[in-house]
C-alpha cells in the first residue's frame, strides 16, 4: 500500500462565490490508526451545500474549516486496518472525514453500514443519509404534514427537495408543486418523481408561477431556497399553514444580506407557522425514516437519482457545480473502486 495520500484543504475564504482558487489538493503522508481507531479508504464523498457555510470564518451552524487544513463532510468507505474491535476489517462505513482518499478516524465516530440488497453505499449520503432526514424531519415532524396537504417545495430537484415532494406524494397529498432551475429538472419532477406541477423559478416571478401551479393555495411550504421564494410561498399560504425552513441557497454565495420577505404580516393574518430547522437535533428519526425509505426503495415507489462525478480531483469542481445547480438528485463524487 502506499505510504502517502491525498487530501483537500481550503487555501482560502471566499467572498462571494468560491472560486478552485479556495481549494489545495495536497498529498500528505498516510498515518496509521492509533487504539480505538480505523483507517478508512474512501469510495465515495458528498458535497453539500452547507460545506459553503463552513467556508467563511464567521458562525454558521457547522463548525468553519480551518485554513490550511483538510476539509471534513461526510463519506463513506472500506476498513483497511482497525484498532477497534467494533469495527472489523473489511467493514463498509459512514464518517465525517470526506475530502480526502484516506482518514483515520475514531472507531466511535463511524456507523458500520448493513449489506443491503440493491442499496449502493452511496445512499447513505443521499437517500437513507443526511439528506433523506432533513426531508423526512422538516417535512412531517417541523412542517406537520398530514394526508391531504397540498406541498410547495423550492429547489425540488435536488437532493432534499426531490425527497421531499416524493414523500408527500407516497403519504397521501392532494397536490405537490415544485421549483427548480431548469426545463429538465422540471420535466423530471412531473413525468418521473409524480409532482402534480412544477416550474422553472427562471421563466417570471415566483410569485406569478406559484399562483398558476396551485392556484387554491398551499397548506405546507418546505423551503430549500429562500427569499422570493420564501416570500411568493407565505402568499400562498392557506390559514394555519405550515413551513420547514431548511434552507436558504440563493443568499449563500451573495454577499449583501439578502432581502427578507415583505408580506409578514401575512403570518399573523393567515396564523402559519414558519420553523427553521437543523437535521441534527432530529436524528431520534432516524429508525422510521430509514425503515420507511428501504421499504419504498424496494418496492420501486421511490426514485432515487444521483449525479455521480468520478474522481477526488474533480470534488472541488462538483462542490462548485453543485452550488451552481449541475446536480440532479444527490451530489456525489467517487473516489475509488
Ligand atoms: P441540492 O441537491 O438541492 O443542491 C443545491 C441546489 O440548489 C442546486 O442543484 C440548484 O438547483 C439550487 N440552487 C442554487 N442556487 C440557487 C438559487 N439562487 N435559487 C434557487 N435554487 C438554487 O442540495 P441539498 O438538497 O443537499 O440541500 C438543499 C437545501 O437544504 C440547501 O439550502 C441546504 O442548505 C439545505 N439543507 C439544510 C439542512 C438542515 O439541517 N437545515 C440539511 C441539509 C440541507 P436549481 O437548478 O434548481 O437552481
Amino acid at each position: 500500500m502506499s505510504t502517502t495520500t491525498r487530501e483537500w484543504h481550503l487555501a482560502a475564504r471566499p467572498h462571494g462565490e468560491p472560486t478552485p482558487a479556495d481549494f489545495r489538493l495536497v498529498e500528505t503522508e498516510l498515518a496509521d490508526p492509533a487504539d480505538g481507531q480505523v483507517l478508512v479508504r474512501t469510495t465515495a464523498m458528498s458535497v453539500d451545500p452547507y460545506m459553503r457555510g463552513r467556508m467563511n470564518a464567521g458562525r454558521s451552524y457547522a463548525a468553519a474549516w480551518e485554513l490550511g487544513e483538510p476539509m471534513q463532510g461526510g463519506a463513506v468507505g472500506e476498513v483497511l486496518q482497525s484498532r477497534s474491535d467494533r469495527v472489523p476489517v473489511g467493514s463498509r462505513v459512514l464518517h465525517g472525514l470526506g475530502w480526502r482518499e484516506h482518514a483515520v478516524v475514531d472507531a466511535s465516530q463511524v456507523v458500520v453500514l448493513p449489506e443491503l440488497e440493491g442499496i449502493p453505499l452511496t445512499y447513505h449520503l443521499g437517500v437513507l443519509g443526511m439528506p433523506g432526514l432533513t426531508a423526512w424531519a422538516g417535512l412531517f415532524r417541523l412542517a406537520e404534514f398530514h394526508e391531504g396537504d397540498a406541498v410547495f417545495v423550492s429547489g425540488a430537484a435536488g437532493a432534499v427537495g426531490s425527497l421531499v415532494g416524493q414523500f408527500a406524494r407516497l403519504r397521501g397529498a392532494s397536490a405537490v408543486v415544485g421549483s427548480a432551475g431548469t426545463p429538465e429538472k422540471v420535466r423530471w419532477l412531473t413525468e418521473e418523481l409524480g409532482f402534480t406541477a412544477a416550474f422553472d423559478y427562471h421563466d417570471g416571478p415566483v410569485r406569478t408561477s406559484l399562483a398558476a401551479a396551485a392556484p387554491d393555495g398551499i397548506d405546507v411550504f418546505f423551503d430549500n431556497v429562500g427569499g422570493e421564494h420564501l416570500e411568493a410561498a407565505i402568499g400562498a399560504l392557506r390559514l394555519h399553514g405550515r413551513a420547514a425552513l431548511c434552507g436558504a441557497i440563493s443568499g449563500y454565495n451573495t454577499t449583501e444580506a439578502p432581502p427578507g420577505p415583505r408580506n409578514m404580516m401575512l403570518v399573523v393574518g393567515q396564523q402559519l407557522s414558519l420553523r427553521g430547522f437543523i437535521v441534527g437535533s432530529h436524528t431520534d428519526l432516524r429508525p422510521e425514516f430509514q425503515e420507511a425509505v428501504a421499504g419504498w426503495l424496494r418496492s420501486g415507489e421511490l426514485v432515487a437519482r444521483e449525479t455521480v462525478v468520478e474522481g477526488l480531483d474533480h470534488a472541488v469542481t462538483a462542490f462548485l457545480d453543485m452550488l451552481r445547480g449541475a446536480n440532479t438528485g444527490k451530489m456525489v463524487v467517487r473516489v475509488g473502486g
